[in-house]
């Protein structure tokens, strides 16, 4: 409704629209530019009184005329508030000729002298600048990317999406993104999707569980996503990263057969190879037990060193048995007193402390939770190693343990022929030697195993040392939930 306003409150009235931050234009049921205010001169580059009176049209570029004043027909048939061309791109035409992208508002004014039509201008160059430069930052990423509205339709994609999928973006533009996503998973989406705009934040998906995408020919891909939020002024995006993970997963399987085939190995290693290695074993050594006499020379010698052969075997096969059931064979944890793990490592040692006159020793030594035969064994390599890589002087091996944090570090100190330091990381792989087997006899795979019990124990394992100087083998192994002894 209009009410009629003094000369005074007219000037008021203008001075005001005048302040208003967008540009307003009203025009009269024809067309003609009523009212132009100061924001509306800065954007289209006008004076106000170059413009009143003439169409509204001189604001339009070209290309648009035409259907601009059908639009306006239609308007002024039905005048009520709404945006201007929802869901198309509106530009102004300026005075020097430059296009503005703009959004525009209208609301109709009935007067006296008839239907005016107010509009109010929003110049939206810099929010498409904006939205120019976060679509080059998308298409630019290494990952796929794609963004997503409130109802789950594809606003936006980049190349690496159409390589992933298989589509072209024409195609998936518009569609639900559902369109890449497994039919058996297809249904509980859109649950998740509401759920995920009802309270978004930046967050992975698939790391502990199988996530797929569907490609245009049919195939699966596993896939990992990062969801992020995107938020407009007037709206709510996701945008997400989606990251191949096939080659990952290949790699994995393909790690797991190798170690099932190790495994598979170990059983045969166990069960088939031990059995015929033994029995040619006892036979060589009854050759040579029995027909050394009657045999030359040359014959004892080739038969001496088949016997070595035999053993060397034997032992590798034992080793790498060991090194097998580490992990295949595990045992649940228990309250373990590493004193009574050293005491019985030592004994097993026994022989060999004997011959080399060696000083074993250890401090106070904790109770921890594990498993008592690996840790055994744990112990029993590296006291062994520590007196088979002894050097001039017998042998002092101490065995210490000191609390850190939530773990306790245990040390096996030995005074042998040391380490350098560029092999320090390469002993702990298997088959790795120093040595060749007449210098220090072994197989390489002690350490190996040492550093799968540690592992298995949630630990770490290292050395120090330096050629000449001794060796310190350090593991770890948690606290556990018992205490000291
Ligand atoms: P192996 O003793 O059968 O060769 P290990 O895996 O137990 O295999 O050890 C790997 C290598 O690490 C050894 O060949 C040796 O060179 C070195 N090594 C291990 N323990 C010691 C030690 N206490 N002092 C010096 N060298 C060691």
């Amino acid at each position: 409704m209009v009410r009629a306003v003094s000369t005074r409150s007219t000037a008021q009235l203008t001075a005001i629209i005048d302040s208003v931050p967008i540009a307003i234009v009203m025009v009269d049921a024809q067309g003609h530019i009523e009212l132009v205010n100061a924001q509306a001169e800065r954007l289209f580059g006008y004076a106000s009184t170059e413009l009143h009176g003439e169409m509204i049209d001189v604001l339009v570029p070209d290309r648009f005329r035409s259907g601009h004043s059908e639009s306006r027909a239609g308007f002024n048939r039905n005048p009520k508030a709404r945006p201007m061309g929802a869901g198309r791109e509106l530009f102004g035409l300026r005075k020097d000729g430059t296009e503005i992208p703009i959004e525009i508002g209208l609301s109709p004014i009935t007067t006296e002298q008839g239907l005016f039509v107010v509009s109010a201008i929003v110049d939206i160059s810099e929010r498409k600048r904006l939205e120019a430069r976060f679509r080059a930052t998308v298409e630019s990423a290494p990952a796929a990317m794609l963004m997503i509205d409130g109802v789950g339709s594809i606003v936006l994609v980049n190349s690496e999406v159409e390589r992933l999928f298989g589509y072209d973006r024409e195609e998936l533009l518009g569609q639900k993104v559902e369109v890449l996503i497994p039919e058996r998973f297809r249904s509980g989406h859109p649950g998740l999707r509401t759920r995920y705009f009802a309270s978004p934040v930046a967050r992975r998906l698939g790391v502990g569980r199988d996530l797929f995408g569907l490609r245009k020919d049919g195939s699966e891909i596993p896939i990992e996503i990062g969801l992020n939020p995107v938020k407009t002024d007037v709206e709510l995006f996701v945008l997400s990263a989606i990251v191949d993970i096939s080659e990952r997963k290949r790699q994995a399987e393909a790690l797991e057969r190798s170690n099932m085939e190790l495994q598979r190995f170990a059983y045969v290693a166990s069960h088939d190879l031990q059995t015929p290695m033994r029995s040619i074993a006892s036979f060589v050594e009854l050759l040579q037990s029995s027909y050394a006499d009657k045999l030359d020379a040359q014959a004892n010698d080739w038969l001496r060193r088949t016997v070595d052969s035999i053993g060397h075997l034997r032992t590798l096969v034992r080793d790498l048995l060991e090194y097998s059931r580490v992990d295949s064979q595990p045992h649940p944890f228990q309250r373990v007193s590493t004193r009574e793990v050293f005491d019985r490592a030592v004994s097993l040692l026994d022989a060999s402390v004997r011959e080399s006159q060696a000083n074993v020793t250890c401090g106070e030594l904790p109770a921890v939770m594990g498993e008592r035969s690996q840790l055994v064994r744990l112990m029993q390599n590296l006291i062994g190693n520590a007196l088979k890589y002894r050097g001039k002087n017998s042998p002092r091996i101490h065995v210490s343990a000191e609390r850190r944090g939530s773990e306790w570090i245990f040390a096996v100190r030995d005074n042998g022929i040391g380490i350098a330091q560029k092999h320090h990381e390469k002993i702990f792989e298997i088959f790795q030697r120093l040595h060749d087997q007449q210098e220090y006899p072994g197989t390489g795979i002690g350490l190996a195993v040492c550093r799968r019990v540690v592992q298995r124990h949630g630990g770490r394992i290292w050395v120090e040392s330096e050629p000449g100087r001794g060796s310190v083998f350090y593991f770890t192994i948690a606290e556990g939930t018992v205490s000291a002894q």
